[in-house]
This record gives C-alpha cells, sequence and structure tokens, in this order.
C-alpha cells in the first residue's frame, strides 16, 4: 500500500515518541518503585523493631512484665493497623491487641470494604493483601524474656501516606507521557510538513514540465541541502530541456535552409536551361556541380555525425610526433591563407609524443583551421600553439576573426548551430564541423572550449590528459 511521505513520516515520529515514553515511563516507574518499596520495608522493619524494643522495656527483672505500659503497645497496634501479641517465657499471653488475629483480620477487611464503599476510588486497588505474622524473641540483658507476635497484611506497611505517593508517582508518568505524546506529535506535525511540502511543489513543477511548460522553475526556500539540491537539478533539467527544445526548432529550420539553398539554386538554373534562356556553358555546369558538391558534403557530414555518436566509433591509436605532425598540417594550410593575404602561423613545443589516431587529430586541426580561415576579416591571422602542461597537452587555434556573439558560445558545439554573423558572411558551413570536432577531442578524453569576442576573434582550446 502506498503511503503519502508525510503520513509516513508522522507515523514513524508518533511511533517512536510512543515508544520512548513508553520505556522511559515502565524504567523509570520500575526503578523508582523498587527504592520505594525498599525504603518502605526499611521503614516496616524499623516499625517493628520499636514495638520489640517497647516490649522489652515493659520487663522488670523484678516484677516480670508490668501492666504499667501495655497502653502505648495498644497505641502502635492501632495507629500502625497491626496485631500485637506479647508472650513470656513460659508461653502466657501478656499482651494482646485483639481478641485474635483472625478478628484482626476481619476487621481489616471490612475497613477496607468501606473505603471502597464510601467512594475513594483513589484507594480502589488497594487490597488487604495477605495476613502475615512475625515471630521474633524478646530478650533483655541477654536473658530471653520470652516472645512478640506482630501481625499485618501484606500492604498493611504501605501507609495511606506511601500510598498516595506511589499513586501520584504513577499518575504523573502517565500525565508527563501524555503531554510528550502531544508535543511529540506537534513536532511530528510541524516537521513533516516541512519536509514534505517543498517536495509537493517540485513535483508539481516536474509535472508541469512533463505537460511541456518548460518555462516553469521550483522556487522553494528550505533549510534541507538534499531537497534544495532536487530544486536545483529540476530547474537545471527544465532549462536544459527548454535549451534543447530551441535548438531542435533551430535545427529544423536550419536544415530545411541548408538544403533548400542549393536545391533551388540548382532549380532555377535548370528551368532557365530548360527553357533555353540559358546556355549550358562550362561556368555553368561548375556551378551546378559545386552546389551538387555541397550538398553531397552535407549529406556526408550529417552520416560522420550519425557515426560518430554512435558512442564505439573505433580508435585507431598510434604513438606519433605531435608536434611534427602539426607543423605538417599547418604548412599545407598555407597556401590557402596567403592566397586571401591571411597569415597562419605557429608556436608549437618541439617533440611533443602522443598517443593517438592520427587521423581524427587530422580532421580536428583541419575542422578549427577551416573555421579560422572561413571567418577571418581581410588580412587576418590565426596562430597555432602546443603547448605540453603538467596535466596534459593543450592546442590553441586563435584567430583575429569576426568572433562569436555572446549569446551563441553556449551553443556552437550542438549540431547545425550557426551564428548570425558567420550566415551573413555566406561561409557555406553547415554548422557540423565543431559538433563532429567536439566528439572527436572527447573520444580521446580531452576537453573543447572557446573564448570569443565580436570582432576582436576567437581562440579554441583543445586539451588531452596524459
Ligand atoms: P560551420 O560549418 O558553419 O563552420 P561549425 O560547426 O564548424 O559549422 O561552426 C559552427 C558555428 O560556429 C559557425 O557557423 C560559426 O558561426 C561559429 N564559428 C566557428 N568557428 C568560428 C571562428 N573561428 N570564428 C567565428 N565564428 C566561428
Amino acid at each position: 500500500m502506498k503511503m503519502s511521505l508525510m503520513k509516513k513520516l508522522s507515523v514513524v515520529f508518533l511511533l517512536t515518541v510512543l515508544g520512548a515514553i513508553l520505556i522511559a515511563g515502565f524504567v523509570s516507574n520500575y526503578m523508582v518503585g523498587k527504592e520505594f518499596n525498599n525504603y518502605l520495608v526499611d521503614e516496616h522493619k524499623d516499625k517493628v523493631n520499636k514495638i520489640i524494643v517497647t516490649a522489652q522495656d515493659l520487663y522488670n527483672d523484678k516484677t516480670g512484665f508490668t501492666n504499667s505500659n501495655k497502653d502505648e503497645l495498644l497505641r502502635y497496634a492501632v495507629l500502625e493497623e497491626l496485631y500485637i501479641q506479647v508472650k513470656d517465657i513460659s508461653g502466657n499471653i501478656i499482651f494482646d491487641s485483639g481478641n485474635s488475629h483472625l478478628q484482626h483480620k476481619n476487621m481489616m477487611e471490612s475497613m477496607m470494604g468501606n473505603m471502597m464503599q464510601s467512594g475513594m476510588g483513589k484507594y480502589s486497588n488497594m487490597s488487604a493483601g495477605e495476613y502475615k505474622e512475625e515471630t521474633h524473641p524478646l530478650v533483655k540483658d541477654k536473658k530471653n524474656i520470652g516472645m512478640i507476635v506482630v501481625g499485618y497484611f501484606g500492604t498493611s506497611y504501605l501507609s495511606q501516606g506511601a500510598l498516595t505517593f506511589k499513586m501520584t508517582l504513577n499518575h504523573s508518568f502517565i500525565l508527563s507521557g501524555f503531554i510528550a505524546l502531544i508535543f511529540g506529535l506537534g513536532i511530528s506535525f510541524i516537521l513533516a510538513r516541512q519536509l514534505t511540502n517543498p517536495l509537493v511543489k517540485i513535483t508539481k513543477t516536474a509535472n508541469e514540465m512533463r505537460k511541456g511548460d518548460l518555462t516553469v522553475r521550483s522556487e522553494i526556500r528550505t533549510k534541507t541541502r538534499e531537497i534544495e539540491e532536487l530544486s536545483a537539478s529540476i530547474n537545471y533539467l527544465a532549462e536544459t530541456l527548454q535549451n534543447q527544445e530551441m535548438l531542435r526548432k533551430r535545427m529544423t529550420s536550419d536544415m530545411a535552409h541548408e538544403i533548400r539553398t542549393p536545391l533551388t539554386t540548382l532549380k532555377t538554373h535548370v528551368e532557365a536551361l530548360l527553357d533555353g534562356i540559358w546556355e549550358p556553358t562550362e561556368e555553368r555546369l561548375q556551378s551546378f556541380y559545386d552546389e551538387i558538391e555541397r550538398l553531397t558534403s552535407l549529406v556526408d557530414n550529417l552520416r560522420n555525425l550519425a557515426k560518430l555518436e554512435q558512442a564505439d566509433s573505433k580508435l585507431n591509436k598510434t604513438k606519433f610526433n605531435l608536434s611534427s605532425e602539426l607543423e605538417k598540417i599547418i604548412l599545407s594550410f598555407e597556401p590557402l591563407y596567403s592566397k586571401d593575404s591571411h597569415t597562419i602561423m605557429s608556436n608549437i613545443d618541439k617533440n611533443v609524443w602522443v598517443y593517438m589516431d592520427k587521423d581524427k587529430l587530422k580532421q580536428i586541426m583541419h575542422n578549427l583551421l577551416s573555421n579560422g580561415y572561413k571567418y577571418l576579416k581581410p588580412q587576418g591571422k590565426v596562430v597555432v600553439e602546443l603547448k605540453k602542461e603538467r596535466e596534459g597537452i593543450c592546442i590553441k587555434v586563435q584567430d583575429n576573426g569576426i568572433g562569436i556573439p555572446e549569446k551563441d558560445i553556449p551553443y556552437i558545439f550542438e549540431r547545425f548551430y550557426r551564428t548570425d554573423l558567420s550566415r551573413n558572411k555566406n561561409t557555406g558551413g553547415s554548422g557540423i564541423g565543431l559538433t563532429i570536432t567536439k566528439s572527436l577531442v572527447e573520444s580521446h578524453g580531452g576537453k573543447i572550449s572557446v573564448e570569443s569576442k565580436e570582432e576582436e576573434g576567437s581562440t579554441f582550446m583543445v586539451q588531452f590528459p596524459k
């Protein structure tokens, strides 16, 4: 059976409080009760001792037991609800507080009955208990002078005061238990609410996200770290989904645009040929070819991307000198750069050896250097840097080109993402190059990042671990 968190927490708290109260109640009741009983038993012994001493005082060496002080024994017997009988050495009864102990018993029982009937509910659980008699020898000056019998009921040594004390103790245990229970109930309710309220709010936000509203954010105030983290994660998720949604929409329209432009050009040109408006000159056919080439490379890139994203894209790693490999790549780009009066320079640490997939490295550098070239301003400059660092190696490709607007920086590694600047420049790019570069770098366990300022240029940094 599924139970709400609030209910569950409340029940658990309540059971804990209840358990704690019961255990504390029983233990303290037992301990206090035991001590108290010991105290009462001692008190009873004192009482009996006093009676023995009193009885011994009745004895006179010359006259034996005299009658003079028997009143005191009688007073004891009545006051302490005891049966007292004193016998001399030859067994003659010297003193008897009642006619017989049985009579005494009956008297006690009828006394109890009266108390209960008179509505003294407080003492209703006081039972007469079993009748007991103790016999003690009477000794004076080391001489046996007789016997004393003290009779009482099991509980009769519990005076009314003692009973009241025990009762009050029990009542205070019950009362404090009750108060603790109410207190615990209140606290558990507050605590459970404090925990569940934010969770309910977060669930509501998540449900709204599920329904498609990605603009909602969970705004809760809580001092519980885990709940705050959950709320932050939900917000992060919403943000990511919102970005993905935006990218998806942008990608669809970008894709349509990328494919439609060459197709439209081809279509109008072929129509013009068909209508006889245009002659199929070599120059025109070449431009057809270029458009078809663009479409083909777009499709190729798409296919490469799909291949790359199959996680197990295999790396063919070998050990090679990265420094000289980079020099070679830069050299191969020089004609292209100098054709447009751009410069490409290098600042490369010598003899850096790596264990990597050489072809993939070439592709990474090719993508970065063609981008650098594509987005340069007239007479621009690109610098390639290779540094061996403690944590690994770092390759930087720095250009002083058109730069990337700040708002676009987080997205340029997404597929088909192109900044408006690059669109205006009409470079014929498709927004896939950096996506491929990023997955190639990551497949080697590396990281790629960019720093850029519009109109000033960009620096792409690739870091590979050792
Ligand atoms: P593209 O084929 O459009 O160059 P990329 O994935 O290589 O695709 O790049 C994505 C976008 O990032 C580019 O369209 C461009 O807007 C921006 N970009 C990439 N490199 C640079 C750079 N060196 N300078 C300025 N913008 C760049």
